[in-house]
């Protein structure tokens, strides 16, 4: 079935700004979100006073350093302290167009001048007039389904809001209306594989289903594989977080990382110190919305750990991408200057095959950092030699970290439930 645009084709020229012009362009529109939320937004001036930081004083990315990080938990107490929005609303209450709420509740305001932006993702990804897309995020309370709808529409796509479960709706309206696009987890697309094959149907031949595009859970490698090959699904996936308002990055067709959006400001921080960091080291996401004038938050920290890349993508955009979502703040321990995250971890160790479990403990020995890696084997008799070197060029690879010494445990000493990353220091 012929879809028109299988090349690239970009949906705004931003996309493709030189590298010195973005820089401007951003420091710009940071420098118009500061000063729009300073005036009308209270609670962002208070912030800005107690860190004794006058909004002329932020020029560029770089002096945001200055100002604290505003986490959901803060949201959530500021909001049940000043209802509904904790003071962070910085346009007249009459002039917000939709209100989403996410667990907390957290009450997000939203201009709608501000939604076209979401469809330079699906633009990406290939979607494009002569689609049939079924949707399947939720329509109520939280953003996703109503703002990808949109975003789909923008692309000039036909969308079934078929909103989240009914497995059995969704395999007959794939099948009915002959649906060529899926939006929604890969988790979920899998499940509605999975039942139209217990239904009898063979889903290459009974389904159109040409690309899927995926947020809102992390995407493994191996059921990307399964999509792409077996059943012949073209699959991208951006980075969204609903607090701040949306998608902040996004996958080309060259699925080596997500380019950043030009409607937020993104950093990747220490999440102890708020420090920036630089290409290719781990740290948390924030983000600053600069394209909705309702919302005044600056610097909003996600809670999840990534880096980013400055490497140029052959797909012609030009913005700095992220690498992957690698896990939570709360998950992630600091050794020797960098993040060591239990989830990335766990990729790194449990994908060779002889290993059960692991833990990690850190300890300081004379002034340094030092890592331990124990391990339960499933099969005694492997060779453990060329095990750990496997081991050791994989964590570091990962991890950026080395590990510095292999334990062999004995089957059933460390528990199924337990701490992966255990940090023994204590500084003196
Ligand atoms: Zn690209």
């Amino acid at each position: 079935m012929a879809i028109a645009g299988n090349q690239d084709k970009f949906f705004d020229e931003l996309e493709t700004m030189a590298p010195e012009a973005r820089e401007g362009y951003l420091n710009q529109r940071l420098c118009e979100a500061v000063d729009h939320a300073y005036r009308n937004a209270p609670a962002t001036r208070e912030i800005f006073d107690g860190a004794k930081v006058n909004p002329p004083e932020i020029h560029t990315i770089r002096d945001l350093e200055r100002l604290p990080i505003i986490r959901k938990t803060d949201l959530i107490e500021l909001q049940r302290e000043k209802p509904p929005y904790g003071g962070f609303l910085a346009i007249p209450p009459e002039d917000v167009d939709r209100v989403f709420i996410s667990p907390g509740p957290i009450y997000e305001p939203l201009h709608t001048g501000a939604i076209k932006w979401f469809a330079k993702s699906f633009c990406a990804a290939g979607f494009r007039k002569g689609d049939v897309v079924i949707n399947t995020f939720t329509y109520h309370l939280s953003p996703a389904g109503i703002l990808f709808h949109e975003a789909l529409r923008d692309c000039g796509t036909t969308v079934v809001a078929t909103g989240t479960g009914n497995t059995e709706i969704q395999i007959r309206t794939m099948r009915d209306l002959k649906v060529t696009g899926f939006v929604g987890t890969p988790s979920f697309l899998m499940t509605i594989i999975k039942r139209a094959e217990e239904m009898g149907h063979n889903f290459q031949r009974d389904f159109t289903l040409e690309r899927a595009w995926f947020t809102g859970e992390m995407l493994p490698d191996s059921l990307r594989k399964t999509l792409e090959e077996d059943y012949q699904i073209a699959t991208t996936q951006a980075y969204a977080v609903t607090e701040p308002g949306g998608a902040i990055a996004y996958e080309c067709r060259q699925k080596s990382g997500m380019h950043l959006m030009d409607e937020y400001i993104v950093e990747i921080v220490d999440p102890e110190t708020g420090k920036q960091l630089g290409p290719g080291e781990i740290g948390e996401i924030v983000v600053t919305p600069i394209h909705n004038k309702a919302w005044g938050i600056i610097r909003f920290g996600t809670g999840d750990m990534s880096s980013y890349t400055t490497a140029l993508c052959p797909c012609g955009r030009t913005a700095n991408r992220l690498t992957a979502i690698l896990g939570r703040t709360g998950d992630a321990i600091k050794v020797r200057g960098m993040f060591v995250i239990a989830k990335q971890a766990e990729q790194a160790i449990l994908d060779l095959k002889p290993i059960s479990q692991f833990q990690i403990v850190i300890r300081r020995r004379e002034q340094r950092d030092e890592m331990t890696l124990k391990i339960e084997l499933k099969d005694e008799t492997i060779d453990r030699e060329k095990l750990a070197d496997d081991l050791n060029k994989r964590f570091q690879n990962l991890c950026r970290v080395k590990i510095d010494r292999i334990e062999f445990v004995e089957k059933g000493s460390i528990p199924d439930e337990h701490q992966k990353l255990i940090d023994e220091r204590t500084w003196k």
